[in-house]
């Protein structure tokens, strides 16, 4: 009887002494003390620069709509949000999370919030803890306004004060090259190249926001490591250029973390959703790198919801028009398997894996196949002669694409080879308009079929019909 008793009264003061070690403040742990760098600026000039970078980065980047990989996105940075300390909290400030199409390991947060996290980057971690670490990292630039801060300091020496050079050194910064496709905010401004002083701030503070969001602070350092062993390349990865080691980042961030209690009540790694979502991004085409998104000069409309990247009837686009006409100006492509010309506003897709390669233009492309553009690629059916390999392959794409139907077929050359050119039309699900498919296709010495799909809506066929003559002229099938 008394022995339960006691039992029972020990377990009671267990219990009471887990409460108060979670009613006790996480300071009184040791952390270290950040602290908010003066700053001349309004909470609302962040705001407001934030925003105005925003809508660039939103027209100039390709943001991936996905709405799997966006909510898990959103649902890390949302656990980061509610994880910044009290004092370090904006009531004006939003907090948004985009995912851009880009394979550089790169992220950056513009002032007031909005945070765009390159796929590359949720590619490149090798946990969920060191995606949390950059998106920490990065908060917590934003919390401590550290864009104003730092002109606010820099300006010191200057007589006045231009917003506009803020916002100049904010997008010209982040997202590389982008301010050199014709941006009106450039000024020539640097990149915003955070100081050692707030770096380490950002380092502390970020691994702070980690143990209360749950997350090891220590995957902030590791995730440090990581960037450098993946970046390669040159000159290392835009991210680290623009958040320089303040001196022993790995070893202060794990000093910190030593300080630091994970709290246990912010949820756990969600291991499968990460590797799912990384699963998910592979499964896209090829990312481009910024450098060449900026090159292409393509303006991206703001697409709302949904994960389809075709236009639609009634879209409205930024820029007034659907999908934008062939370039005349052309790029030399190539793979292992041939090599030609397609103009330049078109990206190439695939082909990573040894399938098939396509090259369209902004808006044309997404999980229902191309609306405009070419695919290119070989396969082996059953027959070895190029007219009845040729009629498997139609088959085949006519069974899978039920709305085409054949239209004609003649004898043509490709690369000085026989080939066989064969028009199919039909309605697009996609484009609810007619659409002319041309394929042309030709033997390989091993027996494998080669095509090329030449894909336009049929009213806009006389815009392609000179570049797909220019790609057929210019294809060099590599068949040894
Ligand atoms: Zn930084």
């Amino acid at each position: 009887m008394t022995a339960i008793k006691n039992r029972n009264a020990r377990r009671a003061s267990v219990w009471l002494s887990a409460l108060l070690a979670l009613a006790m403040p996480l300071a009184a742990l040791g952390q270290t003390r950040v602290e908010m760098p003066s700053n001349k600026y309004n909470v609302q000039d962040d705001i407001k620069l934030g925003q105005d970078a925003a809508r660039q980065v939103e027209q100039q980047m390709p943001i991936m709509r996905d709405n799997n990989i966006d909510n898990y996105v959103e649902s890390v940075g949302q656990r980061l949000v509610n994880a910044i300390p009290e004092e370090f909290r904006q009531p004006g400030f939003r907090y948004s999370f985009d995912v851009v199409d880009a394979r550089d390991i790169n992220a950056f947060a513009l002032p007031g919030g909005p945070m765009f996290v390159n796929r590359g980057m949720i590619e490149a971690a090798k946990t969920e803890g060191e995606m949390a670490g950059v998106m920490a990292h990065e908060i917590s630039h934003v919390a401590l306004r550290h864009a104003t801060a730092q002109a606010t300091e820099t300006q010191k020496f200057q007589i006045g004060s231009v917003l506009g050079q803020i916002a100049g050194a904010v997008i010209g910064g982040v997202p590389g090259a982008i301010i050199g496709a014709g941006s009106q905010i450039g000024f020539g401004a640097g990149a915003l190249k955070y100081s050692r002083k707030y770096e380490t701030q950002a380092d502390i503070l970020g691994a702070q926001i980690m143990a209360r969001a749950g997350y090891d602070p220590r995957d902030l350092a590791n995730m440090f490591r990581t960037i450098q062993a993946q970046g390669g390349g040159s000159g290392g990865p835009e991210w680290l250029s623009s958040h320089p080691n303040p001196g022993n980042r790995y070893e202060r961030i794990n000093q910190e973390a030593s300080l630091l209690r994970v709290n246990p009540n912010s949820g756990r790694e969600d291991t499968a959703a990460f590797r799912s979502v990384q699963q998910r991004l592979r499964g896209y085409p090829r990312a481009r790198t910024m450098e060449e998104i900026a090159r292409s000069g393509q303006r991206y409309p703001t697409q709302q919801g949904g994960d389809t990247r075709y236009p639609q009837q009634n879209d409205t686009y930024a820029n007034g028009e659907r999908v934008a006409n062939p370039s005349t100006r052309y790029r030399n492509e190539s793979t292992n398997l041939f090599s030609l010309q397609v103009p330049n506003n078109w990206r190439a897709l695939g082909g990573s894996d040894g399938g098939s390669v396509t090259y369209a233009p902004e808006g044309a492309y997404g999980s229902q196949g191309i609306t405009h553009g070419v695919m290119l690629g070989s396969g082996r059916g059953q027959a070895t002669d190029l007219q009845r390999a040729t009629q498997e392959y139609i088959s085949g794409l006519l069974q899978s694409n039920s709305y085409l139907r054949q239209s004609a077929a003649r004898r043509t050359t490709v690369d000085g080879r026989a080939a066989i050119s064969t028009t199919l039309v039909g309605r697009s699900p996609v484009t609810g308009q007619s659409e002319t498919v041309t394929v042309v296709t030709t033997m390989l010495r091993n027996g494998d079929l080669f095509y090329m799909a030449a894909v336009a809506p049929r009213n806009q066929q006389p815009n392609y019909q000179q570049s797909f003559n220019t790609i057929m002229r210019t294809l060099r099938i590599n068949d040894r």
